[in-house]
């Protein structure tokens, strides 16, 4: 048998991608499966995001583009940070990369030192630790407070500093939690950052995603010394319901997006040039889909903590940003079905999935045992028969 090197044999496959895989092979195959496996929201990238890639297409807009992305696309990344952000970087700060996942892997080899130690709030979504272990550094999980809706705070980041702390990985709003930074939450991180020279890589995938009054705020806008300390993440996938395109990108001191286009520049190249000219039409472009995009996972929202507080044994934190809700199922551990024993999360997500044909993801995942993940980003009658199914499978455990 070949043989894997040790770097890559100590990662673990990505099991959001994995129950996604399942779920949707599961579908293919004919069975009526319910996904709440993977984070995509379900809408259909809009018309005239997709009518800007044809156009690409037709105007022959084919070939190699320079390594860190058009230089149309990273001045309307430019244009799009100090519109909604406050942010204002110079494109030769912004490089474009294969998707947000892409663009924490670049970050991840720009910071670390071998044995350089990141902390990563707890529960985390499951990339993380893998994209640091990757880069030769150590992930550092910080529990959050479930009483404080899993937020770590800055008290709990600074307890867990040691002389080898290099990062401070940040994402607000969160996945899995959907919790959303406060602006006096992200001074007291950033005053962290000045005080024991640290860098933070913050994660803003899921920035218009909002509700209830909640505000992202980048932690790079806090002050002019967070900013020169952040590497700040975004892309396309949620919010303008690109997932399939692998459209993400950095904003970064110059000097960091310099190494960083040097690196991708041997790795994978520029992305996609027609994905390049859809983003640019999705930054500049009317943003009529996204607003009612919002405005329905709001909806979604409300219905999915009603109906987990409606299930007896259930009961989840009512989420503040993303598309993602903790649902707590240990009142349920001990108890089983056909024999098997609830004996954590995993227990819990494979006998949901052979008896009520429903997908969500284990917590253990995310550092959350006592946990499964939803991602509610489906119709509200997939919420529904979802919760018809799992509402009688706690019934049927005994
Ligand atoms: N960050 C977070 C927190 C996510 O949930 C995701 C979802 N996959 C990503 C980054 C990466 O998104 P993508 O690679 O599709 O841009
Ligand atoms: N981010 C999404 C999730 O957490 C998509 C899958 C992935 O990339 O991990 O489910």
């Amino acid at each position: 048998m070949m043989k894997v090197s040790s770097r890559l044999a100590a990662i673990q496959g990505s099991v959001t991608l994995a129950i996604d895989a399942k779920a949707k092979a599961m579908k293919a195959a004919g069975i009526d499966v319910i996904g709440f496996g993977a984070g995509e929201p379900d809408f259909n990238t809009p018309a005239h995001i997709c009518q800007a890639a044809k156009d690409a297409l037709d105007q022959g807009k084919t070939r190699y583009t320079p390594a860190a992305g058009e230089p149309a696309l990273r001045k309307a990344i430019c244009s799009k940070l100090l519109r909604d952000n406050g942010l204002s970087y110079t494109p030769d700060q912004i490089v474009v990369n294969n998707g947000a996942k892409h663009s924490l892997f670049n970050a991840f080899q720009a910071l670390l030192e071998p044995g350089d130690e990141v902390l990563v709030p707890s529960p985390y979504w499951v990339s993380y630790p893998e994209l640091i272990k990757m880069a030769g550094g150590i992930p550092v999980a910080v529990m959050g407070d479930p009483e404080n809706g899993f937020k770590t705070t800055a008290l709990q980041f600074r307890n867990a500093i040691t002389p080898k702390t290099r990062a401070i990985v940040l994402n607000s709003p969160n996945n899995p939690n959907g919790y959303v930074y406060t602006r006096g939450e992200l001074e007291q991180i950033a005053q962290l950052l000045e005080d024991f020279d640290l860098y933070c890589v913050s994660d803003e995938i899921y920035e218009f995603l909002v509700y209830e009054g909640a505000e992202h705020i980048s932690i790079a806008s806090i002050s002019p010394q967070a900013k020169e300390r952040t590497i700040v993440i975004n892309g396309m996938s949620k919010a303008y319901a690109m997932t399939g395109w692998r459209i993400g990108y950095t904003a970064s001191p110059t000097n960091v997006a310099k190494a960083m286009t040097a690196f991708q520049s041997h790795s994978t190249s520029n992305v996609n040039s027609i994905a390049q000219y859809a983003a640019i039409a999705a930054l500049s472009g009317p943003d009529l889909e996204l607003r009612s995009m919002v405005a329905e996972f709001a909806k979604r929202r409300e219905c999915v903590c009603k109906l987990i507080e409606e299930t007896p044994g259930l009961s989840c934190i009512k989420p503040m940003g993303a598309f993602y809700v903790m649902m707590n199922v240990s009142s349920l551990f001990g108890k089983g079905i056909d024999g098997r024993v609830i004996d954590g999360s995993t227990a819990f997500t494979e006998l949901l999935l052979e008896h009520a044909k429903v997908a969500v993801v284990p917590g253990i995942g995310f550092g959350a045992d006592a946990f499964v993940r939803l991602s509610y980003a489906v119709s509200m009658e997939t919420l529904q028969e979802g919760f018809r199914r799992i509402r009688s499978f706690v019934e049927r455990l005994a």
